[in-house]
């Protein structure tokens, strides 16, 4: 999915906001894990110092770059942001995945890339003395690691015959495991780092199980409804679709009487509240070109006002990753959740509006 970026961009003025509010989008402590996505007033790209991309779906697609990445992460660069490109694929050197994103346009070195190999190979050298040997179960980049932090590899062998020899189960260092996180974050220096992916399982629970702030792009694996139904381990700190929103103003979604708000849309549970216009709703309907619905979707959350697409995901996502919301998912199976979910996306109308 792509596209929006650019009603990101141009995103109306917000209501007064919060004094740096990366914070959570409500005053107050609050655990992470119920409320919605956060809002943020200068752009992600000033905000933090460094991002941690992951590559596909994020950066590239199955090989093919995806459109509007490279100028994007060109303008995170000229505004101060590092970035390093965090990769899970062991089998190939940074020299090339580097070679490979400078054919898409994307400026990056060697020392710019962080494979789950190189942290592997780091949790490795931390345990072993130097020179020790290692078998190697995987390609040139891990064998590559391994001698960069002065250990030998040696043949290779499956994973799962070494786990049947030995009775062992192996240490894990890619994402959503902290030693790669932790790589990457020590490769490029970062006080204050966004992790950026596609995947909810690997990118967003390495950044919440590291105790960084994520962005979840929308141009690869993750769809709206699984970002809906998302357990606290998966829940980003923003979502956009795709890596303009790292260069945008992320808005502060408010929250009244179990009403979430934000850029036009208004959110509720259904069955907690009565939804009535909202002035925000009403200005935005006045504006041209965007889309207005109204109504309840699936019994789970009723939506009303317009606004922009990715403005509607992330009002949705804050009421259903409120506790109401979470305690009034429908019964029944994860199919019927996910019908609930997909009706609730449906009443924000599509990506492209
Ligand atoms: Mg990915």
């Amino acid at each position: 999915m792509t596209g929006n970026g650019a009603a990101e961009r141009t995103a109306r003025p917000q209501a007064p906001a919060q004094p740096d509010s990366a914070g959570p989008a409500e005053p107050g402590p609050r655990p992470p894990s119920s409320s919605g996505p956060k809002g943020c007033q200068q752009p992600l790209s000033e905000h933090y110092d460094a991002a941690l991309l992951d590559l596909d779906g994020v950066v590239y697609l199955g090989g093919r770059p995806i459109a509007g990445a490279a100028d994007a992460l060109t303008e995170a660069a000229k505004r101060g942001m590092k970035l390093a490109y965090v990769t899970n694929n062991a089998s190939r050197s940074p020299h090339a995945i580097a070679a490979q994103l400078a054919g898409m346009g994307v400026r990056a070195t060697a020392a710019d890339i962080v494979t789950s190999a190189q942290a592997a190979a780091r949790v490795l050298a931390d345990r072993l003395p130097a020179g020790a040997r290692v078998l190697v179960v995987g390609g040139t980049g891990l064998r590559l690691a391994l001698r960069e932090r002065g250990l030998r590899p040696v043949s290779t062998a499956a994973v799962q015959v070494l786990v049947h020899a030995t009775g062992r189960e192996p240490v894990v260092a890619g994402k959503p495991e902290p030693p790669l996180h932790a790589e990457s974050v020590e490769r490029v220096g970062a006080q204050r780092p966004v992790v950026v992916g596609d995947r909810l399982d690997t990118d967003i629970e390495g950044a919440v199980r590291g105790g960084a702030d994520s962005l979840l792009v929308l141009t690869g694996v993750t769809g709206p409804a699984d970002l809906l139904l998302a357990g606290p381990q998966h829940r980003p700190s923003y979502v956009s679709a795709d890596l303009a929103g790292l260069n945008a103003s992320h808005p502060h979604i408010r929250s009244e009487g179990g009403r979430f708000s934000c850029g036009g849309w208004t959110v509720a549970v259904a069955g907690t509240v009565a939804v009535a216009g909202t002035v925000a709703a009403a200005e935005a309907r006045a504006e041209a070109g965007v889309s207005s619905h109204e109504g309840s979707a699936g019994g789970w959350l009723t939506v009303s006002g317009s606004g922009s697409w990715i403005d509607g995901l992330r009002t949705l996502c804050a009421a259903a990753w409120s506790p109401g919301g979470a305690a009034a998912r429908p019964a029944g199976g994860p199919q019927e959740q996910r019908q609930a979910a997909e009706a609730a996306i449906g009443s924000i109308g599509s990506a492209g509006d």
